[in-house]
């Protein structure tokens, strides 16, 4: 028995859904303290981004080695560099750079 496979357009539809549930879910379970659980929902997303091959929104922020998301002043620094934005992840000191350009 093979499953028929669901049309890209829905596919894409259901999955942008799914990430912005998911990632309302994520920063609200890490501001109660549950960070296993917003771990999981980061690991979700980028899953599911994969599979159907779209970006994550750029406003949701994490880190891309512990898969925490990001809250500025909670558990992330910001600082800016000539022309860079560089954003440390306070639990695994990974390090995220972006040009403000890009932005
Ligand atoms: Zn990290």
């Amino acid at each position: 028995m093979s499953r028929k496979p669901v049309p890209l357009k829905i596919a894409i539809k259901i999955a942008s859904l799914r990430i912005a549930l998911l990632s309302k879910l994520a920063f609200t379970s890490l501001r109660d303290g549950d960070e296993d659980l917003a771990k999981r929902y980061i690991r979700l997303i980028r899953r599911i981004s994969q599979r159907v091959n779209i970006s994550i929104p750029k406003e949701l922020l994490f880190c891309k080695k512990c898969n925490i998301p990001l809250i500025t002043g909670n558990n992330c620094r910001v600082r800016l560099n000539t022309n860079r934005i560089k954003i440390t992840c306070l639990s695994c000191s990974s390090i995220k750079r972006f040009s403000y350009s890009e932005r």
